[in-house]
């Protein structure tokens, strides 16, 4: 490891990172080892979790293109310096922002949607000129060997190389010193990584998890908004970040939610043989999700196949925030509902926990749209829907408080991996002395005047 950093940095001392085309040709080529791998990564993921073609592409490969597609479109423009105002203070002068690659960058990734989470980051931290080592999560093995022999088979190391490994690896790279750590995972690995990167002061991108709640009000068209919700909640398993966690709805509306949840569900057909379900990703995520059930009350579904990995989609009733399937993030299929009394008791109960990475308003109603989206801060959202914001590279993507800290996705992941370097540029024709020895009233009287003219 510490052979392959230094080797990084060495590379990225001499300066090609910094040539934008150097970093075109390394996204083109990227995009072509995309295309050319993406049989053989969706074999990959089938053999971990039996994730289909179909939701590998739309789910992964499609943001991947998308991501490169953007940076390409752009790259020329966000690498630009920018030039601003400069103070009259300053004057005779010009003042510029200069972004920079910050140097050696760390990848940590997640199993849930392994190629997106890894190479997504990766592909900011090239545009904006790093050099980057990847991590991949350990537990879907396949996948992870797929993008090993993808990069590591085709790209020079000192610049981009994947390291695989688990927690013995992560723990090992996070004793080395890196310009910039990129993690996505859970709060609890992301605090140990936060605590390694202090040490040497390396700025990091959290991207982690949490309760998002789904808001349905008594006024939303429901049919269309089950419809949505049932899709986001169950897509993957429910093994999804951005996924709705739980419910949160009136007690008079529940009844015809859970029908037409019921009704959605069956209407999916959520199974392997179908492509769009997939299993749970190991046993111990198995054991932990089956203790979320509470038989008394499971509304529909509940059965748990620990042989082939598989929990039925599942909805339950009667949940209050006692429960153990309140207690944490639950990463997998099963739906809680919880009523409310009224909206700003949801609200409360929403403030009162950790700052989601989604929340899910489901209203016609525009001012109780803006009394939600003003009063409970998370990481990002949607009105009516949930989890499509995030095929957007227009907007940032990350979590706030305890889901996340910095964000990425098109141009925000390029400021993700840069530095912004403010220079100003000041010609010696000419030079005042206001600033000077000795400091008399009339200078302080041009300095106030100075100041106040900007
Ligand atoms: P995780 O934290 O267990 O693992 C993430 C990475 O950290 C893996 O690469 C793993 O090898 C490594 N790791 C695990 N334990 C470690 C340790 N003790 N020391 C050092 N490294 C360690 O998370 P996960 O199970 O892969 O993913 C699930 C979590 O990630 C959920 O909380 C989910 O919400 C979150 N997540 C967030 C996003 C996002 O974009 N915000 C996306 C996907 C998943």
């Amino acid at each position: 490891m510490e052979a392959i950093i230094a080797k990084q940095r060495e590379f990225f001392n001499t300066n090609k990172t910094k040539e934008i085309n150097f970093r075109i040709a390394q996204l083109k080529k990227l995009k072509q080892l995309l295309k050319l791998f993406e049989s053989e990564m969706n074999e990959a993921i089938y053999k971990d979790f039996k994730k289909s073609a179909f939701d590998n592409y739309s789910c992964e490969i499609a943001i991947l293109y998308a991501e490169i597609d953007e940076a390409l479109r752009n790259i020329k423009t966000w690498a630009q310096c920018e030039k601003v105002k400069t103070p009259l203070l300053n004057f005779p002068a010009r003042s510029y922002i200069i972004p920079e690659p910050l140097g050696v960058s760390l990848i940590i990734g997640a199993w849930n949607y392994p190629y997106q989470l890894s190479l997504a980051p990766a592909i900011a931290a090239i545009a904006a000129g790093n050099t980057v080592i990847i991590k991949p999560s350990e537990l879907p093995a396949e996948t992870s060997h797929v993008m090993a022999s993808m990069i590591n088979d085709n790209f020079d190391p000192a610049f981009f190389k994947v390291i695989e490994g688990g927690v013995s690896e992560t723990e090992e790279l996070l004793k080395q010193r890196f310009d910039k750590i990129f993690f996505t995972g859970s709060v609890k690995v992301g605090t140990l990584v936060y605590q390694a990167a202090a040490k040497h002061l390396t700025p990091v991108t959290l991207e982690l998890g949490g309760k998002s709640p789904a808001i349905i009000l008594d006024d939303c068209k429901l049919e269309v908004c089950v419809k949505r919700l049932i899709w986001a909640k169950f897509l993957n398993a429910g093994q999804t970040c951005i996924a709705p966690d739980y419910v949160l709805i009136s007690e008079s509306f529940k009844k015809r939610f859970l029908e037409l949840a019921v009704k959605e569900i069956k209407k999916e057909k959520f199974s392997i043989e179908n492509q769009n379900y997939v299993q749970i990703i190991n046993d111990r995520n198995v054991e932990r999700l089956s203790k979320m059930l509470d038989k008394e009350k499971i509304f529909y579904g509940g059965t748990v196949n620990p042989q082939t990995r598989v929990i039925e989609p599942t909805l339950m009733e009667n949940v209050t925030f006692d429960d153990a399937v309140m207690q944490e993030e639950i990463f997998g299929p099963i739906l809680p509902v919880i009523t409310f009394e009224s909206l700003d008791k949801a609200i409360l109960e929403i403030k009162k926990r950790e700052k989601p990475l989604s929340c899910y308003v489901f209203t016609e109603s525009k001012r109780l749209r803006n009394k939600i989206l003003k009063e409970i801060s998370f990481g990002g959202g949607a009105i009516n829907d949930a989890m499509m914001h995030i095929v957007s590279s227009s907007m940032p993507f990350g979590g706030v408080g305890q889901s996340g800290m910095g964000s990425y996705h098109g141009k925000f992941g390029f400021q993700t991996f840069s530095h912004y370097k403010s220079i100003l540029d000041k010609p010696v024709l000419l030079e005042f002395n206001i600033k000077y020895f000795p400091h008399t009233v009339k200078k302080l009287k041009l300095t106030k005047l100075m100041f106040w003219l900007r």
